[in-house]
């Protein structure tokens, strides 16, 4: 098979993991035969520091050349200082709205190696953590209108929450959907109590329920959900909720299953182009002293594997030999636990092609 693959190594400690990212897929397409070209593509802070701008049109276009894009992560305290439209995260708010990828996915699965590193209780860890948070991408209050104003001698600030039912519902697809290939069951997840856009949620995921009569489909209130993700996660099949929910829900969920290094993410839209990435940030504190966790960053290869290329064994591979390297005892840093040996970024990316069949 031969695939192209837009990659934006960003900022910090992106260009780290990617490098690492990059081997494995070079190892999987020697392994099996396919073919994989990388076109490099700025964005963030590196984009702001070379064009002025954090994602500029020409790079866009390269991802909308590609079949799929992979990203390590942007942002850091350079940047920090750079006016609203400018900052290196607004390039990944436009490279989403650009790529029309509605949906994010996340998985929440605990590593049976690293089940200590919960902060959870062990007789919770030992219930089972195995979830997916389904997040609506492109719309809701990050896409609405931003404003700060003068009222009354004072400045108010404003952010607009919209969706429209036909926003609602394709999301709303998804989480069905991806229901059905798992557990069936699907939590709903709004504030119906207090806000409009939740109520129309819950009636639109309602009405989509006539139509998955195989899915069991529940509500709740987005406080109580981020109660019940500590109290019982095992509870959980597939969560599905907008932007904002979705944005602090998953990061409450990285949290549980351990270190948000080992977490990698999809998003989708229609067609099987995705974008994909770790879910963590671009970590300015351990930026370029070997010692991130490229793990997450290399499941979101084998999940682009998955996802957009249709490739299930040449995924399983990636993710067999993550398993033994843990197996074996070596972590990172941020999931080293007693009796295990501790590894840099290089090396742990090194264990895994190592174990790479
Ligand atoms: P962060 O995820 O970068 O870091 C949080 C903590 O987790 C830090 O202590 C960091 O060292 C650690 N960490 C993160 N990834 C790690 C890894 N792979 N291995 C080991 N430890 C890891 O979040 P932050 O510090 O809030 O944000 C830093 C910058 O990243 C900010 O500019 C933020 O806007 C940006 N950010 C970017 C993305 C993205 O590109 N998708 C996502 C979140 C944050």
């Amino acid at each position: 098979m031969k695939r192209t693959i837009a990659v934006i190594r960003g900022d910090g400690i992106g260009p780290e993991i990617v490098a690492q990212a990059l081997l494995v897929l070079n190892k999987i397409a020697a392994l099996y035969g396919h073919e994989f070209t990388y076109t490099d593509v700025d964005m963030g802070g590196c984009a702001i520091d070379k064009w002025g701008d954090p994602l500029p049109q020409t790079e866009l276009d390269k991802c909308l050349a590609s079949d799929s894009v992979l990203l390590g992560a942007v942002g850091g305290p350079k940047w920090n200082d750079v006016p609203g439209p400018m900052r290196p995260e607004k390039g990944l708010l436009r490279l989403r709205a650009g790529m029309g990828v509605y949906s994010n996915n996340r998985p929440a699965k605990i590593w049976p190696q690293l089940a200590s590193a919960s902060p959870l209780k062990q007789e919770i860890v030992d219930k089972g953590i195995d979830f997916i948070i389904v997040r609506e991408l492109i719309g809701g209050i990050y896409f609405g209108k931003h404003e700060t104003v003068y009222e009354g001698g004072e400045q108010t600030a404003i952010d607009e929450l919209r969706y429209s039912e036909s926003e609602i519902r394709r999301i709303g697809r998804i989480g069905f959907e991806t229901a059905q290939k798992r557990g069936k069951r699907l939590c709903s997840v709004e504030k119906s109590n207090v806000l409009d856009s939740s109520r129309l949620w819950k009636t639109v995921m309602h009405e989509l329920a006539a139509e998955y009569p195989d899915v069991q489909l529940s509500d709740m209130l987005v406080d109580n959900c981020a109660m019940q993700i500590v109290k019982d996660p095992s509870q959980f099949d597939v969560i599905v909720t907008e932007n904002m929910f979705g944005d602090i829900l998953s990061d409450e969920a990285s949290m549980i299953i351990g270190s948000i290094g080992m977490i990698p993410s999809s998003s989708l839209g229609e067609g099987s182009r995705g974008l994909y990435e770790p879910i963590h940030g671009s970590a300015p504190d351990i930026a370029g002293k070997d010692i991130a966790n490229p793990i997450g960053t290399i499941l979101a290869a084998a999940m682009m594997l998955r996802f957009s290329f249709d490739l299930p064994k040449e995924a399983d591979a990636i993710e067999n030999a993550v398993s033994k390297v843990l197996d074996a005892g070596y972590r990172t840093g941020d999931i080293m636990a007693p009796n295990c040996k501790q590894v840099g970024c290089t090396e742990m990316g090194r264990l895994i092609l190592e174990n790479l069949q």
